[in-house]
């Protein structure tokens, strides 16, 4: 059974209440970490009801699933257009979909789709016809989990200089070889143990990772996110800097995988 608007206000109450009490004991403010409601399995009067209690960003599994639900624009309660997140692995072939739906894709994890998706962005109409901009983060597999996808923890560097000399002449977050593409952060899926503690190393691994290769600028000049922390981990995240934490069952319950 979905939960009703009520509902969902009530669950949104307790998980801000946990996401400002993580604020405070790392010193951050509440508007350093965006939530990102992660509606996957979720029907879109789910959405619907999300946005009527201010949700502004959406994650999406599945680049079928993201269309359906957020390939029409629609408006936020504070007026901006609601923003939608592919968080899951996006094969080569549907890359393209995953650039026009998404304004951020968490999960790349290849040159080869950084090119792909280069190319796809360029040929995009966007906001003004020259080609989408298009938010990515790469998502590296720092709980080293056999089945999560993400770039090797210990390759994660080296792909992260090679993007670099791939990327030609930069400045301000915008390169000669990939115009279209923001490097934005990095992502990670904490260790799924059931202990948030034992997340701890891969978070702030993440952290280090993404800390300096912001301090290098560049193309990654605007390499400032940190997409980490779900349900069962997220004031570990938020403790180790997460400045965008992933969650479904806090605030939408369980999700019926038979849907
Ligand atoms: C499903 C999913 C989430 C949300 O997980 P919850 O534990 O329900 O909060 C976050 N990130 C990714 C990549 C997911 O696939």
């Amino acid at each position: 059974m979905e939960f009703t608007l009520e509902e969902m206000r009530e669950h949104l109450a307790a998980l801000e209440a946990r996401i400002g009490e993580a604020c405070k004991i790392a010193g951050r403010s509440r508007e350093s970490v965006k939530l990102v409601w992660v509606s996957k399995f979720h029907p879109a009067e789910a959405v619907e009801n999300a946005i009527s209690l201010g949700a502004t960003d959406f994650g999406e599994n599945r680049v079928q699933e993201a269309e359906l639900k957020f390939s029409a624009p629609r408006m936020a309660k504070d007026g901006s257009r609601v923003r939608c997140h592919v968080i899951g692995p996006v094969q080569s072939n549907k890359l393209k979909k995953a650039a026009i739906v998404a304004d951020c894709i968490h999960s790349i994890a290849s040159i080869e789709a950084v090119e792909k998706l280069e190319r796809v962005c360029a040929a995009l109409p966007g906001e003004n016809g020259a080609g989408k901009i298009l938010d990515i983060l790469f998502q590296v597999n720092a709980g080293e989990e056999e089945t999560k996808s993400g770039l090797d923890v210990h390759e994660a560097e080296a792909f992260l200089n090679d993007l670099a000399a791939k990327a030609g002449a930069a400045s301000d977050g915008k390169s000669e070889n990939f115009p279209h593409l923001r490097f934005r952060g990095l992502m990670t899926i904490g260790k799924n143990t059931g202990v948030a503690e034992d997340s701890r190393e891969c978070f702030a691994f993440l952290r280090n990772l993404q800390q300096k290769f912001l301090a290098k600028g560049g193309a990654f000049a605007k390499f400032d996110q940190l997409s980490m922390g779900m349900t069962g981990d997220l004031e570990v995240a938020i403790e180790e800097g997460s400045t965008m934490i992933r969650v479904g069952t806090a605030l939408f319950g369980e999700r019926d995988y038979n849907r």
